[in-house]
């Protein structure tokens, strides 16, 4: 038996989630035809709406983020369009193949892993050729790299016919977006990364426009079809049965977070970046992300001091209590994350930094002479 009551998340999602979100779950089940479910599904529209800064919609799923990339595919790109993709990282690859996935034609702006889009790669890109969407991501999880979203968007929005598409997955609620303000036509996230809930939601913020593209599109699938799920938001429902009990978490999260307020979580997330900046490079680490584009809600480290990370987090879940990242992909053991998102605290992060500071103490005892 551990010592601890349970291993704690410290992972860039699945995210460690509070107790009393879990407990928010504990309720009976309601039939979702029924008033409840209408009052549930209108109080978490009114206040997703404000963590979005949007004055549309916010489409509710009963999925992973994934499922949302293959409804922007398909409700945004015209068959006979192309679709233009930012990649440097796994999750924008991922997206990309996708949009392939499901027929549509992919181009890729692609930049090294560890560096971000600029938006004069966009522009030059666009200049080149014209394309239904750009597809970004906001904060690319695998690399530690957050795209300026804002910046990118006014290059795509100079021209009309090209929506912008943006996944915040691991960004939402942990770092500036402003979906109206900046003119993205779909920010979508997933529950179990930055929004701190358990796994099985995705969240997406949609335009206008973005919905007057989707009736040009007589195959948009079924289950992520905005259409469909626009008629039953109309009427604070869903299309299909959802994840009552998720929903309840979702509601009582948000209630958090909007008490916290959204500029004063973007403040905490900040603040935890740095320190773990500071702690990476004065033990001899580096950051893998370009200087300038180094996330807020996700530190990946450069394994310089060549730690073995699978030892660190058998060391971690014993002593300290915590699950460890060790490096996303093709970037695995070269690399390891400390994410700093979600309802992390300063406390948790310095929990964590001193447990792999005692690790490491462990594993490469001083030399003579060393104190
Ligand atoms: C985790 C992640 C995804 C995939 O989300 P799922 O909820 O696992 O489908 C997509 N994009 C980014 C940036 C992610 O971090």
């Amino acid at each position: 038996m551990s010592q601890f009551d349970h291993t704690r998340l410290f992972l860039p999602g699945p995210v460690e989630v509070r107790r009393e979100v879990l407990e928010a779950q504990n309720q009976w089940m309601i039939g979702h035809r029924g008033p409840e479910f209408g009052d549930l599904f209108a109080r978490l529209q009114a206040k997703l709406r404000r963590a979005f800064f949007t004055e549309s919609r916010v489409y509710v799923s009963g999925s992973s983020g994934s499922g949302l990339w293959e409804g922007a595919s398909r409700c945004g790109l015209r068959d006979d369009r192309k679709a233009l993709h930012l990649t440097g990282g796994a999750f924008g690859e991922r997206w990309a193949k996708i949009s392939a996935a499901n027929g549509k034609s992919v181009d890729c702006v692609e930049v090294p892993w560890g560096q971000a889009h600029t938006p004069e790669m966009v522009a030059a890109a666009l200049e080149r050729d014209s394309y239904d969407a750009v597809c970004a991501v906001h904060n690319e999880t695998s690399t530690g790299v957050t795209n300026p979203i804002k910046d990118i968007s006014a290059v795509v929005n100079a021209h009309p016919d090209t929506l912008f598409f943006v996944d915040s997955v691991s960004g939402f609620l942990g770092t500036e977006l402003r979906v109206d303000d900046w003119g993205i036509d779909i920010a979508l996230t997933s529950s179990q990364k930055a929004f701190a809930l358990p796994p099985g939601l995705a969240f997406a913020a949609v335009s206008d426009r973005l919905l007057e593209r989707a009736r040009e599109i007589p195959q948009r699938g079924y289950y992520f079809d905005f259409l469909a799920l626009e008629e039953s938001l109309l009427k604070n429902n869903t299309p299909s049965t959802p994840p009552v009990s998720l929903l309840y978490a979702a509601d009582a999260q948000l209630e958090a977070v909007l008490q916290e307020g959204l500029k004063a979580r973007w403040a905490r997330h900040r603040t935890m970046r740095d320190a773990t900046h500071d702690w990476a490079l004065s033990r001899g680490f580096g950051l893998y992300a370009q200087a300038g584009y180094r996330s807020d809600t996700v530190t990946t480290v450069e394994n310089q001091r060549n730690i073995d990370v699978d030892a660190m987090d058998a060391f971690m879940r014993k002593e300290i209590g915590f699950a460890m990242d060790r490096g996303y992909g093709k970037i695995k053991g070269k690399t390891f994350r400390l994410p700093h998102m979600g309802d992390v605290t300063m406390d948790m992060l310095r929990d964590v930094l001193s447990g792999i500071d005692a690790f490491m103490a462990e594993a490469t005892p001083p030399s003579p002479g060393q104190k």
